[in-house]
């Protein structure tokens, strides 16, 4: 008797999934497969913090289907599945489509190679409202919202024809779930107070469920109020991009969820507000699948050779800005609080981008991989298209060069937020805190912090770097293959209503 696989990726749910639903279809016993794959596990885009999302999200699936239904593994993705087929016999296989890394696209080419050899049927589902090989925008707002608007693919689990022998092979690194699910979940670490299960979101279509049932409980209200701050935000931000990321919840699910909401009086501005930004997933992540090089180089290749720094002075900037030791207390706090968390609002992710790209003129390359390891809710196709927006590189967006003291009194007027991540700086007045080199030597005796040994003095003179940056961003845009490059990136990626 073969058996009817899904093969989970970043959908890591059992509702509003057609895989799982097609795959019950089939009669055949249903068997989920996760494979931590070594090619994602050496990618340095993740951390440890991403495997533990995604264990404590199989973990969640774990109590709601039989043990012998669900597989979790480790290694090389074609290996297990040829040990798979061999034991079993895999009768047809079922999939989302992944909009991901080009690693993750070639070990798609190699699945579909290997199915072929071997004889097996593998369908896979669309993600979300992205489709594969668009090459226009041209009526893909009607499409997102025909997807969005459509029922949600749903099952009753009770009636599946779940698997119901072992599926343990010899040979294989991890032999069973526990073993390998023990070794990602939580260890309690205590950093200062908390630890670091209470301060990173938790992983699981349950959890998911309450973080979305709250928002529109109650946290969500002054939503539209308190995106750009980064104390705010972290508790009325709808919080469901790593949800979303992991695929604990489907973008439908929270789409259709909003629009129950609709007509809740007095939240019509926050629910405008989510509404669009869900509208901008789907938009992004579509850029990304469309363009998929700019992984690895500009979108607009006319800023191929946009001079950027180098050598030691490169290195040192680079290394404090990783590492929240700039000197600049808004930039510090939410790289510490990124490091200790995975999560920071928009506002500030975007000012961390131009701080590295403008102020201390790294190359773009050289920072998107650190913030993907860090943001918990790394999606690749948001993530790549958002640095080289907040880069300055598309030649289509508005160039924004944050000031980070402006951004720290007007987003952290009391320095709460960056008391909290600058224990250093604990002592310093509000009114000195996003400037405390200008603390005199008896007012850091005071405040109990020494600037440039305590605290860094700044790395650079952001008045200087932002004239700079101007200047050179503002003449580039004038370069003729960067405007032909607008054009054909406009053509492509812009909807005609925008
Ligand atoms: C440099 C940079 C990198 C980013 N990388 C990621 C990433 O890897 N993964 C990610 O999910 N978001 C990314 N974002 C977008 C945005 O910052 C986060 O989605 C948002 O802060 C997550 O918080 P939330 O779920 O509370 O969002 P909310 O404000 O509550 O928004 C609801 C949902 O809408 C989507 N969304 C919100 N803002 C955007 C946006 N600007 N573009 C596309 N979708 C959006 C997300 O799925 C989010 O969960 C990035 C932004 C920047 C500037």
């Amino acid at each position: 008797m073969s058996i009817a696989l899904v093969w989970l990726k970043r959908d890591l749910r059992l509702s509003d999934h057609e895989p799982l639903v097609l795959a019950a279809r089939t009669g055949l016993p249903v068997v989920l497969f996760y494979c931590f794959e070594d090619i994602q596990l050496d990618d340095p885009h993740y951390e440890e913090r991403h495997w533990r999302f995604v264990s404590q999200s199989l973990a969640d699936i774990g109590k709601k289907v039989p043990t012998s239904a669900l597989w979790i593994t480790q290694g090389d993705l074609t290996t297990r599945l040829n040990q798979l087929n061999e034991l079993h016999g895999i009768g047809a296989m079922f999939s989302h489509q992944e909009v991901g890394l080009a690693n993750t696209f070639a070990r798609d080419i190699a699945v579909k190679k290997w199915c072929v050899q071997n004889d097996v049927k593998w369908q896979e589902s669309n993600y979300a409202a992205v489709i594969r090989g668009l090459t226009n925008r041209f009526e893909w707002d009607k499409h997102w919202d025909s997807v969005m608007r459509s029922p949600t693919q749903d099952c009753d689990l009770s009636q599946i024809n779940w698997c119901q022998y072992p599926l343990a092979i010899e040979g294989a690194q991890c032999l069973n779930n526990e073993v390998i699910l023990q070794h990602w979940l939580p260890v309690d670490n205590n950093i200062g107070k908390c630890s670091t299960k209470a301060l990173f979101q938790q992983g699981g279509e349950s959890e998911a469920w309450r973080t979305l049932a709250s928002f529109f409980e109650q946290r969500g209200k002054s939503y539209a109020y308190s995106l750009s701050s980064p104390s705010l935000s972290q508790h009325h931000c709808s919080r469901l991009s790593t949800y979303l990321a992991w695929g604990n919840l489907s973008l439908r699910q929270v789409y259709q969820f909003l629009l129950q909401h609709w007509q809740v009086p007095g939240w019509r501005r926050s629910l405008i507000a989510l509404s669009s930004r869900l509208h901008w997933h789907c938009h992004f992540i579509q850029k990304f699948e469309s363009e998929s090089r700019m992984e690895f180089e500009p979108v607009n290749i006319g800023y191929q050779d946009l001079p950027r720094s180098s050598g030691n002075i490169q290195q040192q900037h680079l290394a404090a800005w990783k590492s929240g030791q700039t000197g600049y207390p808004m930039v510090d706090a939410c790289m510490r609080c990124l490091h200790a968390t995975g999560y920071i609002n928009f506002r500030m992710r975007a000012m961390l981008v131009s701080f590295l790209c403008h102020h201390l003129a790294i190359d773009w390359r050289l920072g998107v991989k650190h913030l993907a390891s860090l943001f918990l809710d790394f999606e690749p196709g948001i993530h790549y298209s958002q640095f080289q927006m907040q880069a300055g590189i598309t030649g289509i967006n508005t160039i924004r060069i944050y000031n980070p003291v402006k951004q720290g009194e007007e987003k952290d007027p009391k320095g709460d937020f960056v008391r909290a991540w600058i224990p250093e700086l604990n002592e310093v007045p509000s009114e000195l805190i996003h400037t405390p080199w200008q603390l005199s030597s008896m007012e850091q005796m005071m405040y109990g912090v020494s600037i440039g040994e305590t605290y860094p003095a700044p790395i650079v003179d952001i008045k200087k770097s932002y004239k700079d940056a101007q200047q050179l961003l503002w003449s580039w845009l004038n370069k003729p293959i960067v405007k032909v490059e607008a054009q054909r990136l406009l053509a492509r990626h812009v909807r005609p209503s925008n």
